[in-house]
């Protein structure tokens, strides 16, 4: 319980850095500068307990202290998923934790540039390698998933010149999907997080929501699943 405590503190506060990097990133910011975290509204210093994970976001009633402007409840609920993904996956391997966190920070950094600029980094999504270790699949480099990949990248592509509904980064996503599980599972992944992606658009009446934290959702559940 201890350990899994410590585990869960460990990652969520990395997943404050790693959130921090990708929002900075896009805007063409250094991590380290502003030295500070601030406020994107007010560019107020923030200051300790406005960082704690969740609690900062319940305690200022999801707006800013200073200048009461909306926070996005996408923070807290990535928050909410790291927490509880870690203390539900938490072993006493330090290689089985170590690699489940390198893939579930790639997650979320995925899913902040998509969800903040539209954009994802591909180089990033090499964090999702070291997965295959834990799940070992049998087609691994193998000729015919090497055909898949080429067909559903095929496939993918025709249907973004078709469309234009479909972003080259959530291709790259899919394909890397393929690439560590195979077609079946990455069906499934691509179906939930399309699901997961169209009610809040719904909701939202149409306004066009980014795609990869739907399927990085997505992923973290099959992940679960395989890991249960
Ligand atoms: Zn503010």
């Amino acid at each position: 319980m201890l350990f899994t405590l410590i585990n869960c503190v460990v990652t969520v506060t990395l997943a404050s850095f790693v959130t921090l990097c990708g929002q900075r990133q896009v805007t063409h910011q250094l991590p380290w500068q502003p030295q500070f975290s601030i406020c994107d509204n007010c560019s107020h210093r923030l200051c300790w307990w406005q960082l704690i994970p969740v609690i900062g976001f319940i305690v200022q009633r999801g707006k800013c202290h200073w200048c009461g402007a909306r926070i996005s409840s996408f923070f807290p609920l990535s928050e909410t998923v790291v927490i509880l993904f870690t203390a539900k996956t938490f072993s006493f391997s330090w290689q089985h934790n170590l690699i489940l966190t390198c893939a579930l920070l790639t997650l979320l950094y995925l899913s902040i540039t998509d969800f903040t600029a539209q954009v994802i980094y591909p180089l990033a999504l090499t964090g999702l390698l070291p997965l295959l270790f834990i799940l070992s699949p049998s087609h691994f480099l193998t000729s015919q998933a090497l055909i898949e990949i080429v067909l559903i990248g095929t496939f993918l592509f025709i249907l973004q010149f078709l469309t234009k509904g479909l972003g080259t980064g959530d291709i790259y996503f899919i394909l890397m999907t393929d690439f560590i599980w195979h077609w079946e599972a990455t069906a499934q992944i691509v179906l939930i997080g399309c699901i997961l992606t169209i009610i809040p658009t719904i909701i939202k009446r149409g306004k066009k929501l980014p795609l990869i934290p739907g399927l990085a959702i997505s992923f973290i559940v099959r992940l679960l699943f395989y890991l249960s």
